[in-house]
């Protein structure tokens, strides 16, 4: 279970620094640039030196691959739960204020609320009075929410549900913002209770099942059904991209991220390099289908060239690793509150 702990973390990482260099291409554009390059069969690490290099525009060396706000988010919220065990919006809030590195790439939104709390506002003003009073509908809460699906996986549905809720207060305070987080923590969740029964292959109804179990919003539940409709029928993927989204509000990209990791969950590189290939807020989106496979796979799966290419300076891919080992130890350590047992005396 630790190293699929590891594998959600730096799965986050590596889904978020390969979408980054395309971040706002659209879909017909990312498809004619990655046409260009003949995708070899799966498994081949050709094709990820190939993709990786063509969307870095060739010159990846070893750690430059940059991460963005959404990793450096996830950090802030894993390096929470092994404090504290628990999120407490008011630490978090602390923690995104002190990892604050503005030129990481955040949303306008998030950046004006997370300069309020460096500048020691309350930590529940400013996300609140961001966009006209409505709070943030982005996906900046979902990006960073894993950790806490790893982490409270088998912890009951309503406790991950507001564990979920607490850690997008600090920026997120609109309903659509925060129930982006919970399907994505829901997910995670899920896809580790497969893992804990021994799954080699995702059960996908029954993970579609259990996201739905926990899903209070309608416009998610239509866009789950959405989905559900693709996977059985797969249209092309810009076809996806137009119909489920993949801008940065939440309703229009953890639909695309699930369908990512949903349509294609037996390869950790197909699953990120589909979200990439979606467009649209592409960094995101592959940060959190990332997060999923490797949830899933475990970060074995990651190929080795892609880790190699990421940075690894102070919080960089040494860090991640070590955080996500930490995180596990913390819940084998002082477990949240298990499931109840069905029949247990
Ligand atoms: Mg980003």
């Amino acid at each position: 279970m630790k190293e699929h702990f590891v594998g959600m973390l730096l799965g986050t990482m590596v889904g978020d620094a390969i979408g980054l260099p395309v971040e706002g291409w659209d879909c017909v554009r990312m498809a004619e640039q990655l046409d260009r390059f003949p995708l070899l069969p799966r498994g081949e690490q050709e094709l990820a030196t190939a993709v990786l290099g063509l969307i870095t525009g060739g010159k990846v060396a070893a750690g430059e691959a940059r991460y963005s706000d959404d990793t450096q988010m996830a950090i802030g919220v894993a390096q929470i739960l092994v404090e504290e065990g628990e999120i407490v919006p008011e630490t978090l809030a602390q923690r995104f204020a002190t990892n604050f590195q503005p030129w990481r790439g955040y949303g306008p939104g998030a950046y004006g609320v997370l300069d309020a709390l460096k500048q020691g506002r309350p930590w529940d003003e400013p996300a609140r009075q961001v966009f006209g009073g409505r709070g943030s509908y982005g996906n900046g809460a979902a990006m960073r929410v894993a950790p806490i699906g790893a982490f409270f996986w088998d912890s009951e549905v309503a406790t991950i549900r507001e564990q979920a809720r607490l850690s997008s207060l600090p920026t997120h305070t609109h309903p659509h913002g925060i129930e982006g987080a919970v399907v994505i923590a829901l997910a995670v969740a899920g896809v580790l209770r497969q893992v804990a029964e021994g799954a080699d292959e995702l059960d996908v109804a029954q993970l579609l099942g259990f996201i739905r179990s926990g899903t209070h919003d309608e416009i998610f539940l239509k866009k789950l059904a959405e989905v559900e409709g693709f996977l059985a029928a797969e249209p092309e993927p810009c076809v996806v991209a137009a119909r489920l989204g993949t801008d940065l509000t939440a309703t229009l990209s953890v639909p695309a991220a699930l369908f990512a990791f949903l349509s294609r969950w037996d390869s950790l590189p197909d699953c990120i390099l589909y979200a990439v290939r979606l467009g649209g807020d592409a960094d995101t989106i592959a940060a959190m289908a990332g997060a999923l496979a490797g949830a899933f796979h475990r970060s074995a799966a990651i190929p080795e060239n892609w880790l190699a290419a990421l940075e690894n300076g102070p919080q960089g891919r040494d860090f991640v690793r070590t955080l996500a080992e930490g995180l596990y130890e913390r819940w084998e350590a002082a477990p949240p509150r298990r499931l109840e047992v069905v029949g247990a005396e």
